[in-house]
């Protein structure tokens, strides 16, 4: 009889434990990360017959060769309520018709994707996939096959992330200055945003990294116009020099974690460049301030190294099964630049304009726990992130800045990164009062970002729906 009520009670036991067991999974859903990364170099068959045009620096080159591997890079973010996909292309940009046609072909439905952000790291040494390179200024510089190839490259690298997927934790931390001699602000004021925001994303059961996003604003100008093969500029030697560890002849000088690295833009507008820097490579002991393959390099080790010191000594923020919030608002914005309705005339670029005068975009806000995430449609201006914005004498307008504060003070996460060219690729975002096509000049002089900008009204528009949908975003979830 003990023997029999035994039994009965060490069932009804383990009925107790499983249920207790199965409602603290429902408690505690998993956090999960995927991550891949899919070559999308052009067939060679393309290069060697002059069918693929460089894009930037509004010169027309064909491609000659490939330097280094182009990719599309996707990481899956996913806490079992929500899933979203987030890719980073090596491209001067990619439009937001684009970007559309990538989410229908990668059937976000079906395969439970909330959301798919894709942005360009901007390389101004892969083919043009906006149209403005082509051979001629009345004929695009797509390559349509390629630019299908790209799409379907996408598609690729997000299933492969999403097959990917592995119980993770993420590792937050930033750099709060970079090397003096990497960067320069070639247009006034000169304000530069020189933090590095980082996201280590960690096996839960190992407890080693598998990716790392870098986010940063700076325009890949190490390579210039005389460049014709295809590289992602330093961005190259950066990721290279995270995964693998930083070499040279063939000696290792410091060592590499292994984990996928990804580097997302951020405010690169005013005009942040590598271009005319000065810098040392201490490695070398030789200062490059002439663009070639060589200050590439020295650029790419140069962040691979402060960023490996970081991850080896910095003060990270260790973050366990953070939950995934959503926000995106798509509006629309007027071409008030008369030259770039002429291009959409043309059919230059891969994009439909609506009556005639407006494009369609978007903004977005990803908060994963801790870490904002928001993205920015194209060239945002470091005095719009970060502050500095003026209304000099001799600008094209006189009136207060709309965009104060700063787009990074209306943020509240902890973490706050900001990806620019992100799901759209509208061209600078310039600040009104810092508008200045006409004579008399601000600061002496013309700049040419007004040239491949939609308008002067197109950053305090989009500067207001960011701080409106922030609002939104926090009253939604004050009382959770
Ligand atoms: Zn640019």
């Amino acid at each position: 009889m003990k023997k029999r009520f035994f039994i009965v009670c060490s069932g009804f036991l383990s009925i107790v434990i499983s249920i207790n067991c199965f409602s603290q999974q429902k408690l505690t859903p998993e956090f999960k990360i995927g991550i891949a990364k899919v070559s999308i170099n052009p067939d060679t068959s393309l290069i060697n017959n002059y069918k693929i045009w460089l894009a930037g620096f509004m010169k027309r080159r064909t491609a000659t060769g490939i330097h280094d591997t182009l990719w599309a890079k996707a990481m899956v973010f996913d806490d079992e309520q929500k899933r979203v996909c987030f890719i980073v292309i090596d491209a001067i940009g990619l439009m937001r018709d684009d970007v559309v046609d990538i989410r229908n072909r990668i059937d976000v439905a079906h395969l439970g994707i909330n959301h798919v952000i894709i942005s360009s790291t901007h390389t101004h040494s892969a083919p043009d996939l906006i149209g403005f390179s082509g051979p001629n200024p009345l004929k695009s510089g797509v390559n349509q096959e390629y630019l299908n190839f790209v799409k379907q490259k996408c598609v690729q690298a997000t299933k492969d992330a999403l097959n990917n997927e592995q119980s993770a934790y993420l590792k937050l931390s930033i750099i709060d200055t970079i090397p003096e001699d990497i960067v320069v602000d070639e247009r006034p004021p000169i304000i530069i945003d020189k933090s590095i925001y980082l996201m280590q994303i960690v096996d839960k059961k190992t407890n080693k990294p598998f990716g790392i996003l870098m986010n940063f604003g700076i325009h890949p100008h190490a390579l210039d116009a005389e460049n014709t093969l295809i590289t992602s500029d330093f961005c190259h030697y950066w990721r290279k020099g995270i995964e693998n560890g930083i070499v040279y002849n063939n000696k290792l000088i410091r060592e590499g974690i292994g984990a996928t690295a990804i580097f997302a833009n951020g405010a690169m507008g005013g005009h942040i460049t590598t271009h005319g820097s000065n810098t040392y490579d201490p490695w070398l002991d030789t200062s490059f301030t002439k663009s070639g393959f060589e200050k590439s390099m020295t650029i790419g080790n140069k962040l691979a190294d402060i960023v490996l010191q970081e991850i080896q000594e910095g003060n990270w923020a260790i973050v366990n099964n953070p939950e995934i919030r959503f926000q995106e608002r798509k509006f629309l914005l007027e071409i008030q630049n008369k030259r770039m309705i002429g291009i959409d005339t043309l059919g230059i670029i891969n994009r439909k304009f609506i009556d005639s005068k407006f494009i369609e975009t978007e903004i977005s806000l990803l908060t994963i726990g801790p870490a904002w995430i928001l993205t920015i449609p194209g060239e945002i201006y470091p005095e719009t992130l970060i502050g500095g914005i003026e209304n000099p004498d001799g600008a094209d307008f006189t009136e207060n800045p709309v965009e104060v504060p700063p787009i990074r003070h209306l943020m509240s996460g902890e973490y706050n990164f900001v990806i620019g060219l992100a799901n759209d690729a509208i061209g600078y975002i310039i600040p009104k009062t810092l508008w200045d096509k006409d004579a008399p000049y601000a600061f002496g002089k013309p700049f040419h970002e007004e040239e491949t900008s939609i308008g002067p009204d197109a950053s305090s528009k989009i500067y207001l729906k960011i701080k409106k949908m922030i609002e939104e975003y926090n009253y939604i979830n004050s009382g959770r």
